[in-house]
């Protein structure tokens, strides 16, 4: 017992998405409170004991996630892999997708948020009464290749196992004459900016919605520590556009040359880089800088992607850059304007949830179990869906290639990825049917989502008070 514990402990330190010191610092009350939370509901017993009882209706269930993939999915999901398609212009994908969708009944609009190939499909219970609202996300976004896109990140996967899920759901539902709706999210460009799925929850697509579940290919069966993370630092996407005013090179004087405020501001936040913190990552690009060497340049523009492991430090880098940008304008006679086009977050990583979807991932004898809880880190990519929604993300291995390779595409298209993804839409599928069917779990779902947020916003309100002395622009 005590080597167990012992092990529990450095296992949390290791694994905490807290990566600086002034992160665990403000976080150490608040990680305390979060393993009070999580001795108080016992997720893992919790959820072996809901995944090993018997239960004859999620045994259908189940059965009949197996048919439709059988069927139909798996077919739909190689398709998918053949036709690779990147973000934002998925449109013979969404065209295939949605047609499937509404043959099984499924009401479909597509256009959300502005977005061309942003789709969602609704079922409603025939059954009076409201029930609850339970949403997939379905991603279709191939990767951009050097010669072609590719679909390495194996998402042609996702949206025919989140189909076999919510299709084997809705039956049930209609037979047992359960009330509720089951929503299809299809969220484009998971792979760029801007965060698709940040547009589409600021549109308010989510809204209404108690809980939402996904799948995404893997390179081992795992599941996640509950608590706040994300799994690649906290992102800033900004655009810095100057503009100045064209002229013939030979009369610059008549010019306001933009290219040159792009190129000071650069190299001002080059200048910036040992005043920040040495866990700070500032990629830049000046993608546009001109159009001719005889003509003053009148417009130009640098986008970096401002990165931290918190978010609070990370807007006093913002901040930083920003000042940086105007002070370039000012000099140079030109204007800027800033274009924050993408954000990403710490999201809220639920135990009740991740547990079970574990706990069905033994049960079904998944390959390449990794049996240690890996950092928390949401169930999307932004983080902000899930500070709002409680959900989680089901990783069941598909592939031993590395990420985002040509072999992990193939793989999609073999038995390996066909066993993960028929297993993501089992897990999925029992998860969903639980959430539906018991009362209990729901409210610990959603009572462990409440305090978890509330702790997050604690946590912000810690590190806003650690870096209190330290940041704050420029000197007065
Ligand atoms: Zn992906």
């Amino acid at each position: 017992m005590k080597t167990r514990l012992i092990l529990l402990l450095t296992s949390t330190a290791i694994l905490s998405a807290q990566t600086t010191p002034v992160e665990r610092q403000a976080a150490s009350e608040i990680l305390k409170k979060i393993d009070a939370l999580q001795e108080k509901i016992g997720p893992t017993e919790q959820a072996k004991a809901m995944a090993s009882g018997k239960d004859r209706d999620r045994d259908r269930i189940l059965k009949r996630v197996e048919t439709l993939w059988d069927k139909q999915l798996r077919d739909l999901s190689d398709h998918i892999g053949r036709n690779p398609e990147v973000g934002f212009k998925e449109f013979a994908s969404v065209d295939t997708l949605t047609k499937v969708l509404r043959q099984y009944g499924f009401s479909v609009t597509t256009g959300q948020a502005g977005l061309e190939t942003a789709f969602v499909g609704e079922w409603k219970s025939p059954a009076k009464g409201k029930g609850v609202t339970v949403g997939l996300f379905a991603e279709y976004d191939a990767l951009r290749g050097t010669k072609e896109p590719f679909h390495g990140c194996q998402h042609n996967g996702q949206s025919p196992a989140a189909y076999a899920s919510a299709v084997a759901l809705a039956e049930f539902m209609e037979k047992k004459k359960i009330p509720g709706t089951i929503k299809i999210f299809g969220t484009p460009a998971e792979e760029m900016g801007p965060p698709a799925k940040v547009i589409m929850f600021d549109a308010g697509v989510f809204d209404g919605t108690d809980l939402i579940v996904r799948s995404h290919g893997t390179g081992e069966t795992t599941r996640n520590k509950p608590g706040f993370g994300v799994c690649c630092l906290n992102i800033n996407e900004v655009k810095y556009i100057f503009e100045g005013r064209p002229a013939h090179q030979r009369s610059s004087w008549n010019g306001r040359n933009a290219l040159t405020a792009a190129v000071q501001f650069y190299t001002s936040v080059d200048h910036l880089r040992p005043t920040f913190r040495p866990e700070a990552v500032i990629q830049g690009v000046i993608p546009e800088g001109g159009v001719a060497p005889n003509v003053v340049p009148d417009r130009a523009v640098v986008d970096y992607y401002i990165r931290y492991p918190d978010e609070v430090y990370l807007a006093h880098m913002d901040t930083m850059i920003a000042n940086a940008a105007h002070a370039a304008a000012l000099a140079t006679g030109t204007k800027v304007t800033i274009d924050r086009y993408g954000e990403y977050r710490d999201g809220i990583t639920v135990g009740s949830l991740e547990e079970l979807s574990f706990a069905y991932a033994e049960k079904l004898d998944a390959p390449e179990i990794n049996p240690e809880p890996q950092r928390p880190a949401g169930y999307e990519e932004t983080g902000f869906v899930t500070r709002d929604i409680p959900g989680v993300s089901v990783s069941v291995f598909s592939s031993s290639a590395p990420g985002h390779s040509y072999e992990r595409w193939l793989d999609s298209m073999k038995d390996v990825g066909h066993t993960g993804f028929l297993l993501d839409a089992k897990i999925m599928a029992a998860i969903l049917y639980h959430y539906v069917t018991d009362g209990d779990f729901r409210k610990t779902v959603h009572t462990e989502h409440e305090t978890m947020a509330k702790l997050f916003n604690d946590y912000l309100d810690a590190l806003n008070e650690a870096y209190k002395d330290e940041i704050g622009g420029s000197l007065k």
